[in-house]
């Protein structure tokens, strides 16, 4: 069987239409596409993997390569699930991406056959004044969300809220959102790819066509309730950014030399969202840079990183 030792992943790459280029300019993301959305830095997902660059199992997809080291691997938090939990994703936001809303598991399950999707955003850099939609800025009742989308007016309802980098945003399945133009994010979330489109700012694609809305499934699914407030992101060289039933991510600065721990209930992937640095392991190296993605299996070990970089932790809780 293959050894544990840490691995670099490449991703997935996806050029919707609101895509920029700065994951290819300032992540060193090598891809052929004019514009790059999305990079699906640690995915598993049907619908784009992530694939192994080095070691015993280079070339291998994720799915294959958690296959070849034993799906212990993934952890023990991950035995309740039937697929790979997570999915991270870095998101260049050119353009306003649509207004939408993730279903809950056990809607999803029912009526998609897979997961549903509760996210989180970190802010790696934004545009001045740039901002987002988070959830409704009062209560409100389904009739009024209903008429205020088929009217076009839903935006006069959503909490828009402007960003700054470092910023964090917890997003519950069932939140009405929409990430604002001009700004780059690391998405950490469940391993899902259900998205309910309820208004898409009218745009047309390059053949004159609308997108298609979900708008009967959104009423279903979204939460009317006022969005809770958002704490300030602490300063601090170990931030705990979120935590929920599904995954725990903390940003870690290093400068200097600093251990990262793993053991037997997760798997640990590491986001290189700025700065270089060399991840060490009982017999081994990593050197990574800006944008790299790491994948550490479970097991107890710890390892050392040197360098001057930020890196999002992300555990299977
Ligand atoms: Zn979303």
């Amino acid at each position: 069987m293959p050894n544990l030792n840490p691995v670099k992943l490449s991703p997935a790459f996806k050029d919707y239409l609101w895509g920029g280029v700065r994951l290819k300019s300032e992540f060193n993301k090598q891809c052929d596409l004019d514009r790059v959305a999305e990079s699906w830095e640690l995915s598993a997902h049907k619908d784009g993997q992530s694939v192994v660059t080095d070691g015993d199992c280079k070339g291998m997809t994720l799915t294959e390569y958690v296959e070849a080291i034993s799906r212990d691997a993934l952890g023990t938090n991950s035995a309740k699930y039937d697929y790979f939990p997570l999915l991270i994703k870095l998101i260049d936001a050119k353009g306003d991406l649509s207004v939408q809303v993730h279903p809950s598991d056990s809607y999803a399950l029912e009526h998609e056959g897979e997961y549903g999707k509760t996210e989180m955003w970190y802010v790696l850099d934004c545009d001045e004044g740039a901002a987002l939609y988070y959830g409704f800025t009062r209560d409100v009742t389904r009739e009024e969300y209903e008429n205020a989308i088929k009217e076009g007016k839903l935006t006069d309802i959503l909490n828009r809220v402007d960003v700054k980098r470092g910023d964090v945003f917890f997003i519950p399945s069932g939140t009405v959102h929409a990430i604002g133009a001009g700004i780059l994010i690391c998405e950490i979330q469940q391993n899902s790819n259900t998205t309910y489109r309820v208004y898409d700012y009218n745009r047309r694609d390059k053949d004159g066509n609308l997108r298609p809305l979900h708008v009967a499934k959104a009423l279903e699914v979204s939460c009317l309730q006022k969005s809770p407030d958002l704490p300030a992101t602490p300063d601090g060289a170990d931030v705990l950014l979120a935590a929920c039933e599904y995954f725990e991510v903390r940003r870690l600065r290093v400068n200097g030399e600093t251990t990262v721990t793993a053991d037997e209930s997760s798997f640990v992937s590491l986001m290189v969202t700025d700065g270089e640095g060399t991840l060490t392991y009982a017999d081994g190296e990593l050197s990574f840079t800006k944008g790299d993605s790491l994948f550490i299996p479970a097991q107890n070990a710890a390892f050392t990183i040197t360098g001057q970089c930020e890196l999002i932790q992300s555990k299977v809780n």
